[in-house]
């Protein structure tokens, strides 16, 4: 049953990590611009049920309509948000953080948050402002924690740059001192999106190699004792801290596929798609409430 609705707000973003596969799609500096999003979200939540709204990139700060409003006017007040963000449009995000105190926050850390790391940030984000935008970065990280607010953090793992025992060790020592921090670790996704020379198949770090990490840290036990909590992901008890491993599954064999098939796509192209990965199915022409929901309805019959 489809119960998250994720919309790739543009995929348009000021960073260009090796590793990014912008929501499955590609990328075409594209922007979901005078659409009727209010319309879908609320035709999203009536006909299918949606109980939460995942805006996402690119980067979905670059987006240049106000959020906010967005939110206010759907007004499904069953509806949970979130955002998945770089973290360096700080001004736009504290005001959606200080106006909807229930919002998800991810923010996607490459690297542990200390400076000394800086040539590696700047390696994986091609950030050509590293310093200034890992300094924002930190900043929000830091607001958010003073002002209690839990934020989620992906850390991407891209073999050979951010691998490096010491590295892991840092991020989950971070994550174990600030308790309203939850990490994440990401397996790197490999897909024709990016990947179209066989160039992402060097950063695969899969999940046997993090918890090889695991067990030279000291963590073994963790390893030894950890679950899953849906099949695509795996959890570790980290001395009383939980962190997340979050697998990539595409490329096998569609009928195997461990994703419970929850969520919706729209993508900054106005397509709708079921799976990340997956071909566009249905594109969204006519914006008017009505209209979507026939699509919605086709879409369920698919
Ligand atoms: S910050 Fe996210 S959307 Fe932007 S380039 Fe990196 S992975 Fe892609």
């Amino acid at each position: 049953m489809i119960r998250t609705l994720r919309i790739q707000l543009t995929d348009i973003c000021n960073f260009s990590c090796v590793y990014c596969c912008h929501e499955g799609t590609m990328n075409e500096y594209s922007i979901l611009k005078n659409r009727n999003l209010i319309s879908f979200i609320r035709a999203c939540h009536d006909v299918l049920g949606i109980c939460r709204v995942k805006f996402t990139g690119g980067e979905p700060l670059e987006y240049d309509e106000d959020i906010c409003d967005i939110i206010k006017k759907v007004d499904r007040p069953n509806i949970d948000y979130s955002i998945v963000t770089n973290g360096t449009n700080a001004e736009v995000l504290k005001k959606l953080v200080e106006e909807f105190p229930n919002l998800e926050t991810t923010i996607s850390l490459p690297i542990p948050l200390n400076e000394m790391y800086l040539p590696i940030f700047h390696n994986i984000t091609g950030s050509l402002n590293f310093k200034y935008d890992f300094k924002k970065i930190k900043n929000v990280i830091d607001y958010m924690m003073l002002n209690g607010k839990s934020i989620k953090i992906n850390y991407v793992l891209c073999n050979g740059m951010n691998t490096k025992s010491k590295y892991i060790k840092e991020i989950i020592d971070f994550a174990k001192q600030n308790p309203t921090v939850k990490l994440r670790f990401l397996e790197t996704a490999v897909n024709n999106t990016n990947n179209r020379n066989g160039c992402m198949e060097r950063f695969v770090f899969r999940q046997n190699d993090f918890e090889k990490i695991l067990i030279q840290i000291g963590y073994e036990k963790s390893v030894i004792n950890k679950y899953n909590d849906i099949r695509s992901s795996c959890m570790y008890d980290i001395d009383g801290t939980t962190i997340k491993l979050i697998k990539f599954f595409c490329g096998i064999n569609c009928t195997e596929c461990p994703s419970d098939k929850s969520s919706l796509w729209l993508t900054s192209t106005g397509h709708l798609k079921i799976c990340s990965y997956g071909d566009c199915h249905i594109k969204i022409e006519n914006w008017q409430y009505s209209q979507i929901a026939k699509q919605l309805e086709k879409l369920i019959d698919m």
